[in-house]
């Protein structure tokens, strides 16, 4: 069987604050975060993906909304009371996430949001190919989303691995 990797870099610039940290992390601060996806899978063999696991592009199709979520936001963990205090305020766009806004749990969201619009998404117009008659998904739902790495700063990283 052909299987191989495939990974593409995002990158987001945003601020949030880890509100029980015991150093300077629990006051609002900003990265510019760096993310990598990886897609492990099965080569096409046919089609405009030929040889392909997933088209970069297919990919990025995906993957670029969920990165705009985060981009030139604050990222807030949901019990932060800055929440309420900046919630629909002028100049603030907030992404409130369900956990403490860390790498690790970025990169747990991300790879969980990726590979459940990779399966929704294929079903959609401009994620299909036509191949030899027939309409066939870019993302076939062989391949999975195995590693989303979360880079914070560029000697600090968080990796999601599927196990
Ligand atoms: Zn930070």
């Amino acid at each position: 069987m052909l299987i191989r990797r495939i990974t593409k870099s995002y990158a987001f610039e945003a601020a949030h604050r880890l509100m029980h940290h015991r150093g300077a992390c629990s006051n609002l601060h900003g990265h510019s975060y760096k993310v990598e996806v990886e897609v492990t899978g099965r080569l096409q063999r046919e089609g405009p993906a030929e040889g392909m696991v997933l088209d970069f592009g297919d990919l990025s199709k995906v993957v670029r909304p969920l990165i705009e979520e985060f981009d030139h936001r604050l990222v807030l963990s949901h019990d932060d009371p800055l929440c309420e205090l900046l919630s629909g305020k002028e100049g603030v766009a907030l992404n409130v996430m369900s956990d403490v806004p860390t790498a690790e749990n970025m990169a747990a969201y991300l790879a969980k949001r990726i590979q459940e619009k990779l399966n929704e998404e294929s079903t959609r117009e401009g994620m299909r190919y036509t191949v030899n008659g027939e309409n066939r998904k870019a993302f076939n739902g062989e391949s999975a989303v195995t590693k989303v790495t979360v880079w914070e700063t560029s000697t600090s990283r968080a990796t999601w691995e599927l196990r």
